[in-house]
C-alpha cells in the first residue's frame, strides 16, 4: 500500500485542531479507498496554548498520528521544514492547522498526482473570504513583484497546500539554507505541477499569527532567497550617473559633470563589490547544482 503523510504546523490553534482532526479523519477514510494510507505529522511550533496536549491525547490513541514538539517558536516555515524531514511516505502533504486549507481537496490532489503525469498537485486560491482588502492587496502585488525580480516563477495566489512526491520530497530536504520561504524552495527545485483550484475559507478560530510586520519580512526572505536582481540595481544606478555625467560634459556644464563622476565611481566600486557578495551568498547556501526526476539505465 502506498502512503501519504500529511505534515500539520501549528501554532496556539487550540480552538481548530479539534475540528481538524475530524475532516482530516474523514478524508484519511476515502483516501484509504483510492488505495492510500495515511499518517499524520503534526508538528507543534512552541505553542503555548492547549493544542500540543490535545494533539499529544490524539497521538497516544492512535498510531498514524506523530508529533513533533519544537522547544519553542521556530515559526511556520521552520515547521514545515521538519514536518519534511519526518516524512518518508510515498507522498507529503502540507496543509494549515486552522482549516483555510479545505483538507477534502486532498483527494482532488492526489487522484491528479496517481495518474502518474505530476509530482505536484497544489492548491491554487479563487477567492479569499473574508481576509482585508490589505491582505489582498499586498499578496496581489507581492506574486507579481516576487516574479517580475526573480528567475525563479512562482505559480500566483498560492500558499504551501499541496502533496508532493517522496522525489521532491527528498530535494527539497537539500536546501538547508536558514532564512526560508518554503514556497519558493518548493518551486525551486522543478518538477512538473498542476493546480487544483478552491475557494480559501476562513479561519475557524483563532487569529493570524501573522502581523504586517512579519509578512514584510516573508517578503523580503523570498524574495533574497530566489534572487540576487536587488544588487544588480546598483549597477543601473552607476549606469545612469555615467551617462549623465557625460550628458551634462556635452551640454557644457563642467561643474554637473564633475559631481556626477564623484557620484559615478563609488557606486560603480559597491556595484563590484556587491557582484562578489551575490555569488559569496550563493556559494555559502550550499544547493545543489542539479535535481535529477529520473534517469535511465543507470542504477
Ligand atoms: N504557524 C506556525 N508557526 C508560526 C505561525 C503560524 O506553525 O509561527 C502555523 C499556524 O498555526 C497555521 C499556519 O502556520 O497552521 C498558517 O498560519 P496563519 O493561519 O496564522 O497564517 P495566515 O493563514 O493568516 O497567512
Ligand atoms: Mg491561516
Amino acid at each position: 500500500m502506498k502512503t501519504l503523510d500529511i505534515v500539520i504546523p501549528f501554532y496556539n490553534e487550540e480552538d481548530c485542531i479539534e475540528e481538524l482532526f475530524k475532516r482530516l479523519l474523514d478524508v484519511r477514510k476515502d483516501l484509504a479507498v483510492e488505495g492510500l494510507e495515511t499518517n499524520f505529522i503534526f508538528v507543534n511550533d512552541g505553542s503555548v496554548d492547549g493544542s500540543s496536549i490535545i494533539v499529544e491525547n490524539l497521538a497516544r490513541a492512535n498510531k498514524f498520528i506523530k508529533l513533533v514538539n519544537f522547544s519553542r517558536n521556530f515559526g511556520h516555515e521552520i515547521a514545515v521544514t521538519a514536518g519534511l524531514d519526518y516524512s518518508n511516505g510515498d507522498y507529503t502533504a502540507i496543509i494549515d492547522s486552522d482549516l483555510q486549507d479545505p483538507p477534502e481537496l486532498l483527494i482532488e490532489m492526489y487522484k491528479k498526482l496517481k495518474e502518474g503525469d505530476y509530482q505536484v498537485a497544489y492548491g491554487k486560491r479563487l477567492k479569499r473570504k473574508s481576509e482585508t482588502a490589505f491582505k489582498k492587496v499586498t499578496a496581489f502585488i507581492f506574486y507579481r513583484l516576487l516574479n517580475s525580480l526573480c528567475e525563479t516563477k512562482l505559480p500566483t495566489d498560492t500558499g504551501d497546500f499541496r502533496i508532493i512526491t517522496a522525489s521532491v520530497r527528498e530535494s527539497v530536504k537539500q536546501l538547508r539554507e536558514h532564512h526560508r520561504f518554503m514556497r519558493g524552495l518548493l518551486t525551486w527545485v522543478g518538477f512538473k505541477s498542476v493546480p487544483v483550484y478552491y475557494n480559501r475559507d476562513e479561519r475557524i478560530a483563532g487569529t493570524t499569527k501573522y502581523s504586517p510586520l512579519s509578512l514584510i519580512k516573508l517578503a523580503l526572505t523570498a524574495i533574497t532567497e530566489l534572487s540576487t536582481t536587488p544588487l544588480k540595481l546598483i549597477w543601473w544606478l552607476a549606469g545612469i550617473m555615467a551617462l549623465l555625467s557625460i550628458i551634462m560634459i556635452v551640454l557644457g556644464k563642467n561643474l554637473y559633470s564633475v559631481i556626477l563622476f564623484a557620484g559615478f565611481v563609488p557606486t560603480f566600486a559597491l556595484g563590484l563589490t556587491t557582484a562578489y557578495i551575490g555569488r559569496i551568498y550563493d556559494e555559502t547556501r550550499n544547493r545543489p547544482l542539479y535535481i535529477v526526476d529520473k534517469t535511465f539505465n543507470l542504477d
